[in-house]
């Protein structure tokens, strides 16, 4: 099929979304004693991200990036190369932290180190911020405050876990967050019901966790009942070959399940669905920086 009968067709285009880190990064094998080897193992990130850039490029997509600082830093290039191609470049916070684990000290130089850092590379404004592992919690109330207050427009970080627990509605797509520093735009993952649970079936794990037309069906019920569809994968998720961490079973099976089978079923998944970046198709956040204009 065409792109243009595929566009013609698809009545919703989605977001597609990446968080750039190495494989070595995940919060799943976190320890501070490999956190302290973070310079010495082998990095990686480049090479998936361009693959992934490969990838967009043939499929004539563009995604959103959600950026570390710590990668920006030490791969310029990359977050270059992936803003001159036209795709989103928005920040993933330095050092992947989780902001649960942050005083609202920390969680502030975070996320004004990362922006600055990727604002310079591409001269140009940043207006979202994605947390590690979706760590914005009712722990840490604070943060959407600060991300306001650091100029960013919109976030994408809460749990759809945290979602439930509070018992709020189901808010998929963009919806305005009041804060004392003023509003913030909360880009929320959709979740499916599978069997009485709620799952995030946009995220990576569970894209490699279903088989190709599994996802699809879920993913066309949410389209189908007017979803805009937030995805997010990491450049490790396309790597088969990246070496082995030693961690808990259940977060070793959790990362290097399927990941031979990733990369394919992108593939499906950009044929089968229209996406481009948050800036561009989450309406109330591309009209906001319009009106900014
Ligand atoms: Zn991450």
């Amino acid at each position: 099929m065409a792109f243009s009968e595929r566009e013609q067709e698809a009545s919703i285009r989605h977001v597609l979304s990446f968080d750039i880190e190495e494989h070595f990064q995940v919060s799943a094998f976190w320890s501070s004693a490999r956190r302290q080897q973070w310079d010495q193992l082998e990095s990686r990130v480049e090479r998936n991200t361009l693959r992934l850039a490969e990838i967009l490029a043939h499929f004539e997509t563009k995604a959103t990036f959600f950026i570390l600082g710590w990668v920006a830093e030490r791969h310029p290039g990359l977050v270059k190369a992936l803003a001159k191609q036209g795709h989103e470049i928005a920040s993933h916070g330095y050092g992947h932290e989780l902001v649960i684990n942050q005083t609202d000290h920390e969680f502030r130089d975070d996320i004004r180190r990362s922006k600055r850092i990727l604002e310079d590379l591409i001269g140009a404004v940043v207006f979202g911020y994605r947390a590690p592992s979706f760590s914005i919690t009712a722990q840490t109330p604070w943060a959407l405050t600060i991300l306001a207050e650091e100029g960013y427009l919109y976030d994408s970080s809460i749990n759809a876990r945290f979602q439930r627990s509070e018992k709020a509605e189901k808010k998929h797509g963009a919806y305005e967050i009041i804060t004392t520093a003023g509003n913030i735009f909360e880009v929320a993952l959709p979740t499916a019901s599978l069997c009485g649970i709620q799952l995030p079936i946009a995220a990576g794990g569970y894209f490699r966790l279903f088989p190709y037309f599994a996802s699809k069906i879920f993913l066309s019920q949410l389209e189908k009942a007017g979803t805009q569809l937030i995805m997010y994968m990491h450049p490790w998720e396309i790597d088969p070959d990246q070496p082995r961490m030693d961690g808990p079973l259940i977060s070793r099976f959790r990362h290097y399940l399927n990941l031979k089978k990733t990369e394919q079923r992108l593939h499906y998944l950009l044929r089968d669905f229209s996406f481009a970046p948050v800036v561009e198709i989450v309406e109330p956040i591309r009209d906001r920086i319009q009106a900014r204009v």
